[in-house]
């Protein structure tokens, strides 16, 4: 890594730099560090204080993947729960939506970033602050970093979230108004989403093309909020058409079937990763489900706190083998009586077996037999390992 006048300085080498501490880099950092890779952040701020306020709060599904990795308290116990989210200068409520978090938590950003902040800085992970990163120049074996001074804004989407080694994620990957309260939100789920696929390639254990999937799943979130935003901004304007349009939105948002569908989609729950066809929770978020383990009873975030994949088997104790993944894929055989119940789709059948990836959506579904579980595993996190002796 250079500065600008050329000369190395002390952060050397990493095998991942994230250029920016914001809320999407700083939890990308926690991903990684607890994946053990080496991590650090370059960043141009003195320290973790921001001028403004900025985003006022967190959505359900935000909390749920800061609660998979077991910090979602310290959040809310700064917080503010409010069971209604803002909509067309009004309120909808929030609070029928399936998922233990139903609420929006007020916390202004400079609060969220620094609770962030220190549970990177529990990780270990450096944070090189009052550095710059002014340019980059990459190759087959790595990427040269350039630090100095110099700034940069614009409002727009990445048309690729990818260029090889570099990674864009948070607001350096989609810019938009802040009407709906999103940006950070979706930059965190971008680094929930980013981490763990980024930590198996630099591990070795996943080819390249997973970093592929980050741009898929994750541009048409960005995109989608882009629409959002636009049409918020748009209902928002003064005149009497719209003051007619935004009295006919609200009335329609009166029926819980379209306020539901509005609230899941601003609150990242209703997201839907294409996995191909098959049971609807196939791409779709984990339900943190109380279900009861051979040890004792236990919340299925409680299983992802250390950023692993987990193989749930619901069924038969000890059916479905994967030993061949079983350095890699943390196996719970469980028991669970209760229903599944999805945002916006209602109640979906039990499976027999859940295959949850570390950012926790749902990667495969048995329902029944293991047909597909090997492919999975492996499209997911690397080729079987060989048994040892042959
Ligand atoms: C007025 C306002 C209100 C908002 N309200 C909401 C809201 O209610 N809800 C919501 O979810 N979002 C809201 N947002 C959006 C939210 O603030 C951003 O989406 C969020 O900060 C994005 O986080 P990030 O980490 O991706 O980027 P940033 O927060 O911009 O963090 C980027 C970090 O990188 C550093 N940096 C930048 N360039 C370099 C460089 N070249 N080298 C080194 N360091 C660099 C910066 O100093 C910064 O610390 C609002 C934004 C504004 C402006």
């Amino acid at each position: 890594m250079h500065d600008e006048s050329g000369r190395g300085v002390a952060m050397t080498k990493h095998a991942v730099v994230i250029a920016g501490g914001g809320p999407t880099g700083l939890m990308l950092a926690g991903e990684l560090a607890l994946a053990r890779v080496d991590v650090a952040i370059v960043e141009r701020r003195e320290s973790q204080d921001l001028e403004g306020l900025r985003a006022g709060g967190l959505y359900i599904r935000t909390i749920e993947v800061l609660d998979q990795r077991g910090i979602a308290d310290r959040f809310i116990s700064q917080g503010q729960v409010f069971r209604s989210a803002p909509f067309a200068r009004g309120t909808l409520d929030i609070s029928d939506i399936p998922a233990r978090h139903n609420y929006y938590l007020g916390l202004w950003q400079h609060r969220t970033e620094r609770i962030l902040a220190d549970w990177v800085s529990e990780l270990g992970v450096p944070i090189y602050r009052r550095s710059e990163v002014t340019g980059f120049a990459q190759d087959d074996t790595g990427v040269d970093v350039e630090l100095s001074g110099g700034r940069s804004f614009m409002a727009r989407q990445a048309a690729s979230y990818r260029n090889n080694r570099v990674l864009l994620a948070g607001d350096a990957a989609h810019v938009h108004s802040p009407m709906g309260g999103q940006g950070l939100n979706i930059g965190v789920q971008d680094a929930v989403n980013l981490g763990w696929k980024l930590a198996q390639v630099v591990h070795g254990t996943s080819p390249e093309s997973l970093l592929d999937t980050y741009h898929a799943e994750r541009h048409p979130v960005g995109a989608r909020v882009l629409r959002n935003t636009m049409a918020l901004t748009a209902l928002d304007r003064s005149d009497d058409r719209i003051e007619a349009l935004r009295g006919m939105m609200s009335e329609l948002m009166q029926r819980d079937a379209p306020r539901q569908q509005y609230v899941a989609m601003m609150s990242g729950v209703d997201i839907n990763y294409d996995l191909g066809e098959g049971h609807p929770l196939l791409g779709r978020r984990m339900p943190d489900l109380d279900v009861v383990t051979t040890d004792s009873p236990q919340r299925v975030f409680a299983l992802l706190h250390d950023a692993r994949p987990v193989f749930l088997n619901l069924g038969e104790p000890g059916a479905f083998d994967i030993t061949p993944w079983a350095d890699r894929v943390r196996r719970v055989d469980a028991r669970y009586a209760g229903a599944w119940e999805l945002p916006v789709l209602g109640a979906v059948a039990a499976p027999t077996a859940v295959l949850i990836r570390p950012d926790g959506y749902v990667a495969w579904v048995g329902e029944g037999t293991d047909q597909g579980l090997g492919d999975a595993l492996t499209t997911w996190f690397g080729p079987p390992t060989a048994p040892t002796g042959s």
